[in-house]
């Protein structure tokens, strides 16, 4: 994964055209197209089959990763997922902030991890890495975009307040902005 820690590093690349879309941005809701960069994570992750990830059991065969029964014999490889928690390098960063969490972090808190559980089944990979709090600010980092994504959408959908998604233009990358 050294390729893709070079790049986040490299502060010519998104580092600088992530600021130009951000700055006329403020102010109202901005919701973009869904992202066409493809994550790195999967498309590297194409092992033998049938494989299972030793860490969370999710199975790959046919071509994708997936709930299923424990092969009789699999080649082990982590899966995309558990190779980013292990990098410690999040596809989804998504921040909640304002008043209102502040006056309901238990129920928020219980929603976005509703989210996560909601698709589970279907989606093994979309998961969230950590949840964080500080200055009043709530992080939730996840592996994947998706996930980021909704979680964003579900809490406009339940409470309103103001949202903001932006897809990175040059990697697989979103970050979520939720206030109220
Ligand atoms: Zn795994």
């Amino acid at each position: 994964m050294r390729n893709v820690r070079a790049k986040r590093n490299d502060t010519r690349g998104d580092g600088v055209r992530e600021k130009e879309p951000r700055a006329h941005a403020k102010g109202h809701r901005d919701r973009q197209v869904e992202e066409v960069v493809h994550d790195p994570y999967m498309a590297r992750s194409k092992p033998p089959e049938p494989a299972l990830c030793p860490e969370c059991g999710v199975v790959y065969h046919r071509g994708r990763w997936q709930r299923a029964a424990r092969p009789a014999k699999a080649h082990e490889h982590l899966c995309p997922a558990c190779q980013r928690i292990k990098d410690r390098f999040p596809a989804g960063y998504v921040k909640l902030s304002g008043d209102f969490l502040d006056a309901h972090r238990d129920e928020i808190r219980h929603l976005v991890r509703n989210e996560e559980q909601r698709e589970a089944e279907d989606h093994p990979l979309q998961r969230i890495m950590d949840i964080t709090e500080e200055g009043g600010v709530t992080s939730v980092t996840t592996t994947d975009v998706h996930l980021a994504r909704r979680i964003g959408e579900a809490l406009h959908h339940a409470y309103q307040g103001k949202l903001d998604i932006k897809y990175s233009q040059d990697e697989y990358l979103v970050r979520v902005d939720w206030t109220r």
